[in-house]
C-alpha cells in the first residue's frame, strides 16, 4: 500500500492476505501446513521457484500480514514474527553472533534479557561486556576487533534512561557491527529505532502491540537481507509465531496509536502528580523537562511513553505497602496492557539480578513501576493517592 498513508492509516489498512470470500478482517489461516496442486508445484515451492506457502512453521498468510503490517510502522523494509519477545531477542542474537565473537549490551536491561545474557548466551562462546545505558563513551571504549553487535533498550526498563540511538549507530557502523534496540516500551507507535540507524527493531508484542494482556509473541524489523537471515533461523530453530497469535495481535496494531496517545497522555498527569507527593523521593519519567536525557526523548520519541518508576521513602516494606493497598491498578507485572499495573522490580522483574547488580543499575528496594492503561486518570491518580497514604 502507498507510502504517502500516515502510519494511523496503515496500521488499519496496511498488509492484508484477501480471500475469494471478500472478509473485511484479516482472515486466520489456524492450520499448520498447506497443499500443493501437483507434485511438481511441491518441487518448486521448496526449491522456492514459486512464492507460496508450505508449513506454518515456515510463513503463514495470517503471521505474515501481520509482520509486514509491523515492519511499515517500524520504517523497515520486512519483519519475522517470533513466539515471544525473547525468541525475538535469541533469534536476533544466534542470527548474527557465534562462539568467539562479542555483544556489547546496556547494563540497564529487562530482567530476562539480562539473565539470558549472563546465563546463555555466554554459555556458548559469546563474549559480553556491558555498559552504561547512556554514556556514549562507554560503548565506544568497550568495542574490539571481534565486536559484532551493539544491544540496548530505550527508555530503559523500569528507570527510563534515554540513549542516544544516533550516536550508538555510529559507533556500530564504524566497527562493522549492528545495532539492535528492544522497542517494546515505546512500540513503533511512540518511537522508531530504524529511522537513528538502528538495524533493527526487536520487540516483545506481548506488551503494547497486544494491548489487552491476551498473547505472547515478538516482532523484529529491518532490512530485507538482515531479515531474511533471521527468518531461516526462525524457521529452523521453531520460535515461530503462531496464526493465531498473530491475528489476535493484528487487531491490537489497528488500535495501537489511539492506546499509545492516550495511555502516554494519562502516564505525564501520573507522573506529574505523584512528583508533588511527600512519600515520593523520585520520579523517573522520559516526558519530564528535566529529565537528564529530555532533549534525547524529544528527538527520539514522540511522548515520553506509558511508564512511569517511582520511588517511595521507607524501601521495600513501604513500596510493598502501597502495591497491597492499590484497588485499580493491578498487580501483574505486564505492561503495555489498557489496565493499569504496577510492579516491584527488585523482588520481580529484577528479582534474579544480584542486589548490588540491581543497584549499580539505580534499582532500589522501594521502587516501583506503573504501567498507565486507558482509565480514567483521575481514577488512577485517587487510587495511588488512597495507596500512599
Ligand atoms: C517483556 C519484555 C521482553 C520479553 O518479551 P516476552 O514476550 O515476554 O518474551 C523483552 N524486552 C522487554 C523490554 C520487555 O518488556
Amino acid at each position: 500500500m502507498s507510502d504517502k498513508l500516515h502510519p494511523e492509516t496503515l496500521a488499519i489498512r496496511g498488509a492484508k492476505s484477501q480471500t475469494e470470500y471478500n472478509e473485511h478482517n484479516q482472515a486466520l489461516f489456524l492450520t499448520s501446513s498447506f497443499k500443493f496442486d501437483s507434485a511438481a508445484h511441491g518441487a518448486a515451492l521448496f526449491a522456492k521457484e514459486v512464492e507460496g506457502y508450505t508449513y506454518s512453521r515456515t510463513a503463514n498468510p495470517t503471521v505474515s500480514a501481520f509482520q509486514q503490517r509491523v515492519a511499515v510502522l517500524e520504517a523497515g523494509e520486512s519483519g519475522i514474527a517470533t513466539a515471544t519477545g525473547m525468541a525475538a531477542i535469541q533469534a536476533a542474537f544466534f542470527t548474527f553472533m557465534k562462539a568467539g565473537d562479542h555483544l556489547i549490551a546496556s547494563r540497564s536491561l529487562f530482567g530476562t534479557t539480562a539473565g539470558f545474557i549472563s546465563g546463555i548466551v555466554s554459555k556458548f562462546g559469546i563474549e559480553v561486556t556491558l555498559v552504561s545505558q547512556t554514556d556514549v563513551a562507554q560503548w565506544r571504549a568497550a568495542v574490539k576487533p571481534n565486536t559484532k553487535m551493539l544491544f540496548l533498550e530505550t527508555p530503559s526498563n523500569p528507570l527510563n534512561e534515554v540513549a542516544d540511538l544516533e550516536a550508538l549507530a555510529a559507533i556500530a557502523h564504524e566497527a562493522g557491527a549492528l545495532l539492535v534496540v528492544d522497542n517494546s516500551f515505546c512500540t513503533p507507535a511512540i518511537q522508531q529505532p530504524l529511522r537513528f540507524g538502528a538495524d533493527l527493531s526487536v520487540q516483545s508484542a506481548t506488551k503494547g502491540i497486544d494491548g489487552q494482556g491476551r498473547v505472547l509473541g515478538g516482532i523484529i524489523a529491518g532490512r530485507n537481507e538482515l531479515v531474511k537471515e533471521i527468518a531461516l533461523y526462525v524457521n529452523s530453530a521453531g520460535v515461530s509465531l503462531s496464526p493465531f497469535n498473530a491475528w489476535v495481535l493484528l487487531s491490537g496494531v489497528e488500535t495501537l496509536f489511539v492506546r499509545m496517545e492516550k495511555q502516554a497522555a494519562n502516564a505525564a498527569q501520573v507522573a506529574a502528580w505523584l512528583r508533588t507527593r511527600p512519600q515520593v523521593k523520585a520520579v523517573h519519567y522520559a516526558g519530564f523537562d528535566d529529565h537528564p536525557q529530555a532533549q534525547l526523548a524529544r528527538k527520539q520519541q514522540s511522548s515520553g511513553g506509558i511508564v512511569v518508576a517511582f520511588e517511595v521513602e521507607g524501601g521495600q516494606e513501604a513500596a510493598w505497602k502501597v502495591i497491597d493497598s492499590a484497588k485499580v491498578f493491578s498487580k501483574t507485572a505486564n505492561l503495555g496492557d489498557v489496565r493499569s499495573t504496577i510492579t516491584h522490580p527488585w523482588t520481580t522483574t529484577h528479582g534474579r539480578m544480584a542486589p548490588e547488580t540491581k543497584l549499580e543499575s539505580g534499582i532500589q528496594p522501594g521502587l516501583l513501576r506503573l504501567s498507565v492503561g486507558l482509565e480514567n486518570v483521575q481514577d488512577l491518580i485517587a487510587d495511588l493517592k488512597q495507596a500512599l497514604a
